[in-house]
């Protein structure tokens, strides 16, 4: 037999981390590295942060999973905190980020079904996106790298150029219910979603009464330096997609909606096992006790322009390999003139560095949320000593 025993879908690296210390993880060769990668933008608080780790540790010795045949006092306690923050009157807890974008969809469908209205099920998404790994997510996505091997996709999408607003004008039609987009868009390559765009699609939706879903898993829970990207867009969506962040490493997503854009989500049509269970919910709660105030969100803010002063002003050194610097707040890109694969490799494995290669050549800088100057600086010094010794 040559199959490893944990399916060997992922090219892992020889990092073999054992033990986070709140911005650096150690690797089980006793290698120290830099974390500004964060899990894909989930450890929003570093790794060992003492408020999330006492609400698990209390609430796992309370009560860790009750089934949702009975109320929810956690989960009425987070929802409501959603509701209070967002633009949202109601949110169905998930377990990850792939199985909040699927709520999402169905959420937006059954607005249209519920009324009768049952040849109203397409969903407009853009080009480059990524929105999960389940056959629904890799559905919506139009990478052909992610569909290879598991035909038929799901019918009913339709794909648009990200930014192309009279594309997405063109392709609305008498099926379409929704239109679904990243505000910043992620493994895509940190694309940030131009205002005219974000605004002309809530515009479409009104028009044609679609659904308008952002999936902000990855982008949302003060990444971008407000609790979700929207705020700074200046439009709201009928549907979010949560995930990533919100637990602060805890699995766990949502879906949010308003009232009238969740009028299919009636008893019955919708469920899962482990969503919204109370350990889930004191992290997302341990989270938002964080991050959900004008200070900290300030903070994300601040650092945000710091990184991207320091980052922009760093590229220039070195025309040669790297084009621009792009994104909002703690989600940043640098996009690079040669391939950013290699170069995050070489990041990690020669100078204990960790970032995330993202689509169109960028390096995703993501680090955890609670990052320092000193942080700041140490991360500067890794790259320059990077980009010195580096020949693609
Ligand atoms: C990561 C991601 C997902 C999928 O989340 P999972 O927790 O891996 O299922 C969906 N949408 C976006 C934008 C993401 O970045």
């Amino acid at each position: 037999m040559s199959i490893t025993p944990l399916m060997p879908v992922y090219p892992r690296c020889d990092v073999r981390p054992v033990r986070g210390e709140n911005c650096h993880l150690v690797s089980e060769d006793g290698r120290r590295f830099l974390d500004f990668a964060s899990g894909i933008a989930v450890n929003l608080l570093g790794h060992s942060h003492p408020g999330l780790i006492g609400a698990i540790q209390k609430q796992a010795e309370t009560l860790m999973h009750v089934s949702n045949l009975y109320g929810s006092p956690q989960g009425e306690s987070l929802a409501k905190r959603l509701v209070d923050l967002t633009f949202a009157d109601t949110v169905f807890f998930t377990n990850s980020g792939a199985e909040a974008v699927e709520t999402a969809m169905k959420t937006a469908r059954a607005y249209h079904q519920h009324e009768g209205n049952d040849e109203r099920y397409e969903i407009i998404t853009f080009k480059n996106a990524f929105h999960g790994r389940t056959m629904a997510t890799i559905s919506a996505s139009n990478q052909e790298k992610m569909h290879k091997g598991f035909m038929p996709l799901l019918p009913g999408f339709k794909y648009v150029e990200f930014n192309d607003l009279e594309g997405a004008k063109a392709a609305v039609g008498p099926h379409t219910a929704a239109i679904m987009v990243e505000p910043v868009q992620g493994e895509g390559g940190i694309r940030v979603a131009d205002d005219a765009f974000i605004k002309g699609l809530r515009e479409l939706c009104d028009a044609n009464d679609l659904m308008l879903i952002f999936d902000e898993v990855q982008c949302g829970v003060a990444r971008t330096g407000t609790l979700y990207a929207y705020e700074q867009l200046g439009v709201e969506p009928d549907i979010l997609a949560t995930a990533k962040g919100i637990g602060g490493g805890f699995p766990m997503g949502a879906c949010l909606a308003t009232e009238k854009a969740a009028r299919g989500m009636v008893f019955g049509t919708h469920g899962s096992t482990y969503g919204g269970n109370p350990l889930a919910m004191a992290a997302g709660e341990a989270v938002l006790d964080a991050v959900a105030n004008d200070e900290f969100l300030a903070h994300v803010r601040s650092m945000g322009e710091k990184l991207r002063g320091r980052l922009e002003q760093f590229i220039g050194n070195y025309p040669e390999l790297f084009e621009s610097v792009r994104g909002m707040g703690l989600m940043l890109g640098v996009k690079m003139k040669v391939e950013s694969r290699p170069f995050v490799a070489h990041l990690r494995d020669h100078h204990g560095l960790l970032t995330v290669a993202a689509g169109d050549n960028v390096v995703r800088v993501l680090p955890p949320l609670v990052i320092e100057d000193a942080h700041i600086d140490e991360f500067m010094e890794k790259l320059s000593a990077g980009a010195a010794d580096y020949k693609p």
